[in-house]
């Protein structure tokens, strides 16, 4: 339960060892090739895909053109309706305000719904540090968290592992965390899903706290959302007392009526389905129905230095469906787990760059190249997010990170050029020393990072403008 990305090697380090893993290859390629089969049936059948994209992407910027005054409604709307909002600078934070209420309510479990935000976090790591231990309750997950493993994927975080694997980790690891797999379990999925569920249920019935993500935020209703398939995340939201939901600053939507776009684009892009199987709304407490404490920390972590971030804070759109991963040859082949992040494939390779900054770890800062930049991520993102144009810009930033305050040589060559145009004396002199100047500079070893794939023509013998004068204009030329 304690493994973390902590100390991952860089990119092209992590992609090497995992190239050489033949059966982590395999199981991907099969994996990511039926959801993508699977998306691309269901979207080609919506007439309208591409208005809707353009549609969520234009209401994703025009909330984040105006954050404050949704985050701040939203915060109105949630604590009217009997919810408790904290605001949460970073993982620290976020962390112990979870920890304090499972605290105040004497609790040393929690059932939590697949969550994003709180891998992001650590939440799992600081709340076992506080003797509260935290049961992933979706099915990837609590395979991942009984094999100490890391997720390698948004949406099936087991992806990596098959299914003789899976059976193995049951086996081996169930019995520790509660209720034991079966005596005779075989590989068999019905048999795999049974076993889970038997497991799970008694970890819902017996919690007294759930911690929850939620995919969108209504700022108009004061209104959580969690979209899933399994029905555990239902059961998270509504059978234990207390409810804690952590959720990052960028899932907030205006409206109610916004979530018609999204609910549209999700599970076409994400599971390949034409509506979700479970889509959970609340709006702060109700008497006598579902928890009657409820929780909701508003978690920045590196999204506001994002947001500042002209080129990149496109990326703050992302709905996490996971689509860009199944589509990328680069993640096809090495997996997630190389990405050293909860976020891997084309989303993670920009994502953790704008929100942790570059110039400060070279396993961040190799990201923004873990791409072949093809564009296929851009293609299928339903919220239009050009990933290829913000990782080109990213990769500008690291290398202008690691300039050591040391000018680029271009922007030295482009302040000459401007002051050179800038008067006709300074420009009458350069051009009489043109031709001289370019084949010295020819010759110059820096130049060959210019000429090794373009021209240095040599200056022309005469000017235009000295022609023009020797001529008087071309009449006397000859
Ligand atoms: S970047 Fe686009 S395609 Fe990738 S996870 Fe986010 S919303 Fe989905």
């Amino acid at each position: 339960m304690g493994a973390t990305f902590v100390g991952m090697p860089v990119f092209p380090v992590a992609a090497r060892a995992a190239l050489g893993d033949t059966q982590l290859r395999h199981n991907l390629a099969h994996a990511t090739g039926t959801i993508r089969d699977k998306r691309a049936r269901v979207v080609a059948e919506v007439g309208d895909w591409e208005d809707l994209r353009t549609a969520g992407a234009a209401i994703k910027d025009a909330t984040l053109a105006d954050l404050e005054h949704h985050l701040v409604q939203l915060e109105a709307r949630l604590t009217e309706q009997g919810a408790v909002v904290h605001w949460a600078r970073d993982a620290e934070e976020a962390n112990r305000i979870v920890a304090e209420v499972a605290k105040s309510h004497a609790v040393d479990e929690v059932v939590k719904v697949k969550s994003m935000v709180t891998q992001e976090i650590g939440l799992n790591e600081a709340l076992a540090e506080e003797g509260i231990a935290a049961w992933e309750t979706d099915l990837a997950e609590l395979i991942v968290q009984l094999g100490d493993d890391l997720p390698s994927h948004i949406l099936v975080p087991a992806i990596h592992r098959n299914r003789a694997e899976i059976r193995q980790i049951f086996l081996d690891h169930m019995a520790a965390a509660g209720r034991p797999a079966p005596d005779g379990l075989t590989d068999e999925p019905a048999e795999l899903a049974s076993a889970a569920r038997l497991h799970l249920r008694e970890k819902f019935l017996g919690a007294k706290m759930a911690v929850s993500g939620a995919n969108f935020a209504v700022a108009e209703t004061g209104t959580l959302v969690v979209v899933e398939s399994e029905g555990n995340g239902r059961m998270c939201l509504t059978l234990p007392e207390v409810l804690v939901s952590v959720v990052g600053i960028e899932k907030v939507v205006p409206t109610f009526a916004d979530l018609d776009v999204f609910l549209r684009l999700l599970p076409r892009s994400s599971t390949g389905e034409r509506m979700n199987p479970y889509t959970s709304t609340w709006s702060g407490v109700t008497p006598g129905d579902g928890p009657q404490e409820v929780h909701v920390v508003l978690l920045d972590n590196g999204r506001t230095r994002a947001l500042a971030d002209e080129v990149g804070r496109q990326a703050l759109r992302c709905i996490r469906c996971s689509a860009c991963l199944n589509v990328c040859p680069v993640y096809e082949r090495v997996g997630g787990h190389a990405y050293g992040s909860v976020y891997p494939g084309p989303i993670g390779a920009i994502l953790n760059p704008l929100m942790r900054g570059v110039g400060e770890d070279p396993q961040v800062d190799s990201l923004p190249y873990a791409s072949s930049l093809c564009g296929a991520c851009y293609e299928v993102c339903p919220v239009k997010i050009d990933i290829p144009s913000v990782l080109v810009d990213l990769r500008a930033q690291v290398v202008d990170a690691h300039r050591g305050g040391k000018p680029k040589l271009e922007a030295v060559a482009m302040k000459g050029a401007a002051s050179t145009f800038g008067s006709s004396k300074r420009l009458r002199f350069a051009e009489r020393f043109a031709r001289f100047g370019t084949g010295l500079a020819r010759r110059l070893p820096v130049a060959s990072a210019w000429t090794g794939a373009r021209d240095l023509p040599k200056g022309p013998v005469e000017s235009f403008r000295a022609w023009w004068q020797r001529t008087d204009g071309g009449k006397n030329d000859g």
